[in-house]
């Protein structure tokens, strides 16, 4: 099985809403393409106004928003960061590179979200913030997590690279911290190739944000009017994307209600047509708590053990579907293990890791392609 294969039906497939080049063409034609230009701002405006937030600065990516997250937190060598070992890289990885060790905490098994109960007890002097992540667009238990970032002193940055568009009691994921992240990455649900936005729900960290963000300068006061020159005045980097870059997106973000539907649509008929295998005990499916309401970000399976869940997607390939597990678990990771973690550390983790399959999931996805899936799903585990 290769990734370079191409499948009929993939796992993902990039969609365009219609007016993606029009807009790039506006952007072009308005002169300026460097960052914070016309569709920058619009991108602000909108995602502020719609998720409630404070302040959403648009970013080359969401592992960039992390960084620029760790470097508001002035993270330093022998800091600590509490995260789950069930994520992406870059959740670790933004802190890692300022010398913080990650503190990974077991997932819960019915959400795979950070299991807030476990969080505490890995709590020390050295802690400086807890990183929930929002696996498949389904909130992590928020108000627990606040409650131990106030009772520890701790800021809480979401990693919402998945849940853009999703809501905890709610209040949309990524508002709920005192820092979010985003993602726009071409696998995501709103999209423009590479992307992605820090959010800033803390006054804290209004300023330095877009100093951090703009070299380490205040360019973006002179360009406001607020100073008459620009100069060198704290840690940063260039992470603001390229309008025409932002043009995109609006295009993707403008029609959030559109895709959101679309994608429910699938959910659903996924969660119908599965729901007699999981009667049968042949599968699991994803669990969506009460208080939150999901994005449809991605759409997965538990099997039963490893072994089942290696073979259907070896059945699904051969049947031209390319079906994915996801994470390798952290910790167990060659950093992982450098930084002292071993087999048994998250056993949660490494047991879903396992076993969790993630089907082909885009906005395009026809009903006759999503039927063969499911019938291919059902071929091969009632055999
Ligand atoms: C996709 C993803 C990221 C990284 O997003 P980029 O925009 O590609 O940097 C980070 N965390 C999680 C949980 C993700 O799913």
């Amino acid at each position: 099985m290769s990734l370079k294969k191409k499948y009929s039906i993939p796992f993902n497939k990039p969609s365009l809403t219609g007016q993606e080049l029009k807009y790039i063409k506006e952007s072009v034609e308005s002169g300026k393409i460097s960052g914070d230009g016309l569709f920058t701002e619009k991108c602000h405006e909108l995602l502020q106004n719609r998720f409630k937030i404070k302040k959403a600065l648009l970013t080359t990516s969401c592992t960039h928003a992390l960084e620029m997250s760790a470097l508001l937190l002035n993270i330093k060598q022998g800091d600590e960061i509490i995260v789950p070992s069930f994520t992406f890289v870059s959740t670790a990885n933004a802190y890692y590179i300022f010398g913080a060790r990650p503190v990974f905490v077991d997932i819960r098994p019915d959400t795979l979200n950070i299991d807030e109960k476990k969080i505490e007890q890995k709590i020390t002097k050295r802690t400086k913030a807890i990183l929930p992540v929002h696996y498949a667009g389904i909130g992590c238990e928020m108000d627990r997590i606040l409650d131990i970032a106030r009772k520890y002193d701790l800021k809480v940055v979401e990693d919402a690279a998945q849940g853009v568009n999703a809501r905890y009691s709610g209040k949309y994921l990524g508002s709920i911290g005192h820092l979010g992240a985003y993602s726009f990455h071409e696998t995501k649900n709103f999209i423009c190739g590479e992307g992605g936005a820090l959010i800033i729900n803390d006054d804290e960290f209004m300023e330095r944000a877009e100093i951090i963000r703009e070299k380490g300068t205040n360019r973006s006061q002179v360009f406001r009017g607020e100073a008459d020159k620009y100069t060198w005045l704290d840690r940063g980097s260039s992470y603001l994307p390229s309008d025409i870059v932002a043009a995109f997106l609006f295009a993707q973000l403008q029609k959030m209600d559109d895709i959101t539907k679309k994608r429910n649509h699938i959910y659903q008929r996924y969660v119908e047509r599965l729901s007699p295998l999981e009667n049968e005990g042949l599968i699991k499916l994803p669990y969506i708590p009460p208080c939150c309401e999901t994005n449809f970000h991605l759409f997965y399976l538990l099997l039963p053990n490893k072994k089942i869940r290696d073979d259907l997607i070896v059945f699904l390939a051969d049947r031209d579907i390319l079906a994915l597990f996801h994470y390798l678990p952290l910790h167990l990771s060659p950093i992982g293990l450098q930084l002292g973690y071993a087999v048994g550390d998250c056993p949660v983790t490494e047991d879903v890791c396992d076993r969790l399959l993630r089907l082909p999931f885009y906005n395009t996805l026809t009903e006759e392609e999503q039927n063969y899936v499911i019938d291919s799903i059902s071929k091969c585990l009632k055999g």
